[in-house]
């Protein structure tokens, strides 16, 4: 009872805020969005397509790429294009910004989204995959913006990180991706601060998702998480209205993220039996 209740207050609370999302905010915009061959990260660009943005997609698949771009140009993006590479290098996440540079010569949004793959179980001692693992899904995140802040400055546009509940409350089997998305957390909330004490009008959104059905969410935990996934179309669109409307955070779906979130500063022992509780761990096999 008190879990609904909760999410159903604190939904109403940061819902009422953001009233006045126009998709003509996004109307002959520049945007990045990296991770955006598959998943939230394509949906994302649909949508961008749909509002008539220009898009600078990045992943490494490029045959992907290719289709989402072609999707795109047929949706209505005011121009689409891509480049392929691996987030393990900041020198190819410094060259995605170059790219932007040169093509547009500004930016307005960085959507910051790409994970690199992780295993969804016991942490078995790798430190290599988790250092691999910090500087895809945050090394090169900083890097990023490093270099699109300049941009930014200029066009007193936004920054937009794809986050989890992982990285605000741990859960068993994921040590080295809950480790990257609390990283992203203290990183960008410190940024923010900084931003905010020079006058830069540069919004950083941190977008904390729950379970979403991309498939490879869906391949890697449906045999031990109980509960039903949303819809990552859903999820794409509220990811951009968040940092369109210049929102601190998105909690999406608000209904499971906000009240875990409360949970876990007044409740933190019960909500750790809670996390354990919701898992099937029997279907978890040791390596
Ligand atoms: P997907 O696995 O569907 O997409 C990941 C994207 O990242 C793909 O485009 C992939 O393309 C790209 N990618 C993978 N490895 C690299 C790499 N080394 N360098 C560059 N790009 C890479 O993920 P989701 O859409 O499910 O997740 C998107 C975001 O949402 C992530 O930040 C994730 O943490 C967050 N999130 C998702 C949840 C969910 O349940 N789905 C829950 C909570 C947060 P390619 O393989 O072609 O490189």
């Amino acid at each position: 009872v008190l879990i609904p209740l909760l999410g159903l207050g604190l939904a109403v609370y940061f819902y009422s805020g953001p009233g006045n999302f126009s998709e003509e905010m996004l109307r002959g915009k520049r945007v990045i969005v990296t991770g955006a061959s598959s998943g939230i990260g394509e949906q994302m660009a649909y949508h961008l397509a749909r509002m008539g943005a220009h898009v600078l997609l990045t992943a490494r698949t490029e045959a992907k790429l290719q289709k989402v771009v072609d999707k795109c140009l047929d949706l209505g993006a005011a121009s689409a294009r891509y480049v392929s590479g691996s987030m393990e290098s900041t020198a190819f996440a410094e060259e995605v910004v170059k790219e932007a540079e040169n093509t547009w010569g500004g930016l307005d949004m960085l959507i910051l989204n790409h994970i690199g793959h992780s295993f969804f179980d016991f942490f078995n001692g790798d430190v290599d995959h988790v250092r691999k693992l910090m500087e895809t899904n945050f090394l090169s995140y900083v890097a990023m913006t490093v270099s699109a802040l300049p941009m930014l400055k200029e066009s007193e546009g936004s920054i937009v990180v794809v986050s989890s509940v992982s990285g605000k409350v741990a859960s068993p089997f994921t040590a080295p991706y809950s480790a990257t998305k609390f990283a992203l957390e203290g990183f960008f909330s410190s940024l923010r601060h900084e931003l905010i004490i020079e006058n830069v009008n540069v919004s950083v959104t941190l977008c904390i998702l729950g379970y979403i059905n991309t498939e490879s969410a869906v391949r890697a935990v449906s045999h031990v998480i109980k509960e039903a996934p949303a819809p990552k179309e859903e999820c794409a669109l509220e990811i951009i209205r968040s940092g369109a409307l210049r929102q601190r955070e998105l909690h999406y779906p608000a209904s499971t993220v906000t009240p875990i979130l409360l949970l876990r500063d007044f409740a933190p022992e019960f909500l750790d039996g809670l996390i354990r509780s919701n898992m099937r761990v029997e279907n978890i096999k040791r390596a």
